[in-house]
């Protein structure tokens, strides 16, 4: 169970409304009974019920049963696109392991603003369903040329690039001889990158254009191609 508190021997964690209801009354929990409960920073640790009501309840940790496991240091970067697909793209980047996800807005990025608490839920939700210890920060919607502008020097840059189709760097091959350090993977709208944008990213010393292969994916499709093909050549 995800809760939003600190952690610790000791620690009494009150339940909210809902919480007191999943723990309760759908899974039929009592005084006594024990929860395993993480919140992204702590690890993971058994909560014992103290408290158990219709409308809250105390759990109070006692022991922790896993230290934090965080995930490789790799950033998802995505244009948003439809809600749905936008939100498929950031659970399947909480379960398959993104350590940060951010939203960047392009020149043809159909989406003004984003519901950025309404995406944190969901890798929240994705790292509870996964048993990760780990929740992934979702950021807030940004410009790409203002990420761009202050991109750190040491963390490279895969640009999923289509027109890269049927090209040489494809993405096992790339990273089966890359040295180690933190990577961002970026993917593109549905309308892909403008002249200009590609041109900016061109000329950036981290990016590293990749492709995905001979298709054209689409945006949801290629995040995940992506991420998995990431974590099959670096990940643990
Ligand atoms: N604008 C493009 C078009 O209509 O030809 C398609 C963009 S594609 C639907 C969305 C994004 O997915 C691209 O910007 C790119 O980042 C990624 N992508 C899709 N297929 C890919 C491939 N085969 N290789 C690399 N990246 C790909």
């Amino acid at each position: 169970l995800y809760v939003d508190q600190p952690l610790g021997v000791g620690q009494p964690v009150p339940l909210n409304a809902d919480q007191a209801n999943y723990l309760f009354a759908v899974m039929r929990l009592g005084r006594g009974d024990a929860v395993l409960l993480f919140n992204g920073r702590d690890g993971e640790w058994r909560g014992v019920v103290a408290e158990a009501g219709k409308r809250g309840g105390v759990l109070v940790c006692d022991a922790q049963t896993r230290p934090l496991q965080m995930p490789p240091d790799l950033w998802l970067l995505f244009a948003p696109i439809k809600k749905a697909r936008t939100d498929f793209i950031v659970e399947k980047a909480a379960e398959l392991g993104a350590s940060r996800i951010l939203p960047v807005q392009t020149r043809f990025t159909n989406a003004e603003r984003i519901r950025q608490d309404r995406l944190q839920a969901h890798a929240v939700e994705a790292a509870e369903q996964c048993g990760g210890t780990f929740v992934p920060e979702v950021c807030d919607l940004q410009g790409l040329d203002k990420v761009l502008d202050t991109w750190p020097a040491e963390r490279r840059l895969l640009w999923c690039d289509e027109h890269m189709v049927g090209g040489s760097s494809a993405l096992t091959g790339l990273l089966a001889t890359a040295r180690g350090g933190p990577w961002a993977i970026l993917i593109g709208p549905e309308g892909g990158f403008a002249e200009s944008e590609q041109a900016r990213l061109r000329g950036l010393p981290q990016v590293v254009p990749i492709s995905l292969g001979p298709r054209i994916l689409r945006a949801d499709t290629a995040a995940v191609a992506a991420l998995v093909l990431w974590q099959a050549a670096l990940g643990d």
